[in-house]
């Protein structure tokens, strides 16, 4: 499966294992495409480290930007990274924040899943208090560490 990957994009992966989790999100969301049902996580909530995020926010994927391809942009074989089709001269796509383009029918059930770009992993807000409260604790918490560094730098240095 992920060799295809590779021989379309004809690049080696430099470190099989690391490509394998960088193309995990794609490879669900290819999944989710083909109608097969994605397991999102079966932990409970306090272990969102073990689990997708929860769906993207409803009101940020209504307004996810619609971009139309221009000549050439598929002059240069653009692709949607989900099925890997080639975008056309004017077909309207969605624009994640990230700058990455994909179909809306590729996009759209992977957001109604989970939260992040499958191709680059950066996150959209979403719904879920909880997990919004996560993340700004995780934020914290890594703030910290840094304070902590630097302030341990400063002293023993
Ligand atoms: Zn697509
Ligand atoms: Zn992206």
């Amino acid at each position: 499966m992920m060799a295809c990957y590779f021989d379309e994009h004809d690049c080696e992966p430099t470190n099989p294992e690391e490509q394998y989790r960088q193309n995990a999100l794609l490879e669900l969301a290819r999944s989710l495409l083909q109608g097969i049902e994605i397991d999102v996580g079966l932990y409970n909530t306090s272990e969102w480290d073990q689990r997708l995020p929860p769906p993207a926010a409803k009101g940020i994927v209504q307004n996810l930007p619609m971009v139309v391809i221009t000549p050439a942009q598929a002059e240069k074989g653009v692709k949607c990274p989900v099925c890997l089709l080639e975008f056309e001269e004017d077909e309207t796509v969605r624009k994640m924040p990230c700058e990455h383009f994909f179909h809306s029918g590729c996009i759209l059930p992977w957001l109604g899943k989970t939260n992040s770009c499958p191709l680059c992993r950066l996150e959209l807000p979403t719904d879920n208090e909880e997990y919004e409260e996560f993340k700004k604790d995780k934020e914290h918490k890594k703030q910290q560490k840094h304070r902590l560094e630097n302030l341990h730098d400063a002293m023993y240095t």
